[in-house]
């Protein structure tokens, strides 16, 4: 089992050496709205597109009311944008109507929200709320593993091997942190481990040094 102090080396060296997270909003409903454009989409193509959309519908009584084609036009070139564009629209009316337009502080709440997950959630919780929290997409998944964390198949998994491993203080901001590495350098197809600066903390680089 890694010790916690090697993960804090780690944390450390990634915190001095990855390009901050570009999406800078702290705004639950901009963040939530930003995060289901992003589901299989390009970031570049993300922050675009949630820009056009929030700067045309800046809030979710404006959004529940226009009309679903526009959001699909003004979302696209995002991957599945008219189905992104419903449940978008669905969201609004939700957090309109049941909830005076504040998106909720809590996981089972916005879990009930169409297209909402556990990784959405968590990433409008630790970003905009300051919960103690790990939002865990691909890029903590895969990184977690590949560094030798955890040894876990699925994201859910990943979220509760984690918890048990990482000192709390850093649960909110891993997610930004990896999501930057894993864009970067730890890529999901052939990472750069010939410039990583943790590569002799990695397991993977272990097992499969040819560098
Ligand atoms: S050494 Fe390679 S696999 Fe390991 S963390 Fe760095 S880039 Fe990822």
């Amino acid at each position: 089992m890694v010790k916690k102090e090697e993960i804090e080396e780690v944390i450390k060296i990634l915190r001095a050496n990855v390009p901050p997270h570009p999406y800078k909003s702290r705004d639950p409903f901009k963040v939530l709205i930003a995060t289901v454009i992003s589901q299989r989409t390009k970031d570049e193509v993300t922050y675009t597109v949630a820009e056009k959309l929030f700067e045309k519908y800046p809030s979710p009584r404006a959004l529940k009311n226009a009309p679903t084609e526009e959001i699909a036009h003004l979302i696209y070139p995002a991957g599945f944008y008219k189905q992104k564009a419903k449940k978008i629209k669905e969201i609004a009316k939700i957090i309109d109507e049941e909830y005076g337009g504040r998106v909720p502080d809590n996981i089972e709440e916005l879990l009930k929200l169409p297209g909402v997950g556990r990784k959405t959630a968590n990433i409008v919780l630790s970003r905009c709320y300051d919960k103690d929290v790990i939002a865990v997409d691909v890029h903590v998944h895969r990184i977690s593993n590949r560094l030798g964390w955890v040894t876990t198949k699925t994201p859910e998994e990943t979220e509760n091997a984690l918890m048990k491993i990482l000192p709390k203080r850093y649960w909110k901001d891993i997610n930004e942190l990896l999501v930057m590495f894993g864009r970067t350098i730890c890529r999901p197809m052939a990472p750069r481990c010939d410039i990583c600066p943790v590569k002799n903390y990695c397991k993977y680089y272990k097992e499969n040094k040819k560098w």
